[in-house]
């Protein structure tokens, strides 16, 4: 196309706002799960609590090895897990959700992903640049993310059904929930030390923590490879101004491919957004343009969200089969309990 012919998109798109809805939703959800969490705990330690809480089952979406440890026990004998189930529920439909739409999980979902988000669009803001990482430094580190997730995929498949059943049925693993959370009350000193170098870290550099470090992110984006969803970019509508890929957060050359298939792709549409150029960049969905809007995809990501908890939990399989007796047995002595050799 004639440079000076190229037309000038009018409408911006919807993807941007939603995407705050429910990166916002979703974080509250978790900072709500979180509390109720907290004060079950405390509650149950004879600490004083406002409110008295019960355990929120949905505080296993921060439970994903017990959720690849489930998985790999439901594939194995058919039968859903009675410790835990809400973890595997969630990590599988986590995963589904990054097979239709494009690792949406990291980009719309993930709490962690949304800090991450906001730390690094801060730095950006208050040093007026972001900083980028040399790029052999920046394949090494991103490899570190695939070998932690070989390594819990190497741990998870070497157990057999009665071994995944015997570890969660174990003190330890019936509360696993519960020594998470004391990972965080209890910092250690080189715990805390990791965790302050990561939000510096993450002032500077984009996502450091999902690009570099998480193996839920892996995950999800090895499952997105297959997806249907992709951003596409049609040559000729493109003016080369080069403003999708200085946006991507994951240095994606977007301005030179035809299509993203990177694993790496967030799907946060930030580069359909920022695109000028009418019909330059679109969301395409098994090759069709234009089914997929900021609206839509909101939507669908909330409705099958609420379907899958609904269906889990009228089912019987989103409480943990843990009594409240068991509860109160074993979490005032949580920080006494090791790991199961
Ligand atoms: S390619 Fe586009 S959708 Fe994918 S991470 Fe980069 S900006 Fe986001
Ligand atoms: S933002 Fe990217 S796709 Fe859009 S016109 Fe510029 S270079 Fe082309």
């Amino acid at each position: 196309m004639n440079r000076h012919q190229w037309k000038r998109r009018i409408q911006p798109d919807d993807f941007q706002w939603w995407r705050g809805v429910v990166q916002g939703v979703f974080l509250l959800l978790n900072v709500w799960i979180g509390v109720g969490f907290v004060l079950f705990v405390r509650g149950l330690e004879g600490r004083w609590v406002p409110w008295e809480s019960s355990r929120p089952p949905g505080v296993e979406g921060w439970l994903p090895i017990a959720g690849m440890m489930n998985t790999r026990y439901f594939l194995e004998t058919g039968q859903m897990p009675s410790i835990h189930p809400a973890a595997m529920v969630l990590l599988v439909m986590f995963v589904l959700f990054s097979v239709v739409f494009r690792k949406a999980f990291c980009g719309w979902l993930c709490p962690v992903g949304t800090v991450s988000e906001w730390l690094w669009t801060t730095g950006r803001e208050a040093f007026g640049r972001r900083f980028l990482t040399p790029k052999w430094l920046d394949l090494v580190l991103r490899t570190c993310k695939y070998v932690l997730l070989l390594a819990f995929f190497y741990a998870v498949l070497r157990m057999d059904a009665a071994s995944i059943e015997g570890f969660l049925a174990s003190p330890y693993g019936l509360i696993a929930d519960v020594k998470m959370l004391n990972f965080f009350r209890f910092l250690s000193p080189m715990a805390a030390g990791f965790l302050g170098f990561l939000v510096i870290v993450s002032l500077f550099v984009p996502n450091a923590w999902c690009r570099y470090l998480c193996p839920y992110g892996a995950l999800m984006g090895l499952a997105a490879l297959v997806s249907p969803t992709r951003i596409g970019r049609e040559a000729n509508a493109c003016i080369d101004c080069g403003k999708c890929a200085r946006v991507c957060p994951s240095r994606l050359p977007v301005d030179k491919l035809v299509q993203i298939r990177s694993a790496e792709c967030i799907g946060c549409m930030e580069c359909v957004s920022v695109c000028p150029a009418e019909g330059a960049l679109y969301v395409g969905f098994a090759g069709k343009k234009g089914w997929i809007t900021g609206q839509r995809l909101a939507v669908a990501i909330s409705v099958v969200f609420v379907v899958v908890y609904m269906g889990a939990r009228l089912t019987g399989h989103w409480e943990s089969a843990i009594p409240l007796d068991l509860y109160r047995e074993l979490v005032p002595v949580a920080r006494e309990l090791d790991h199961p050799r």
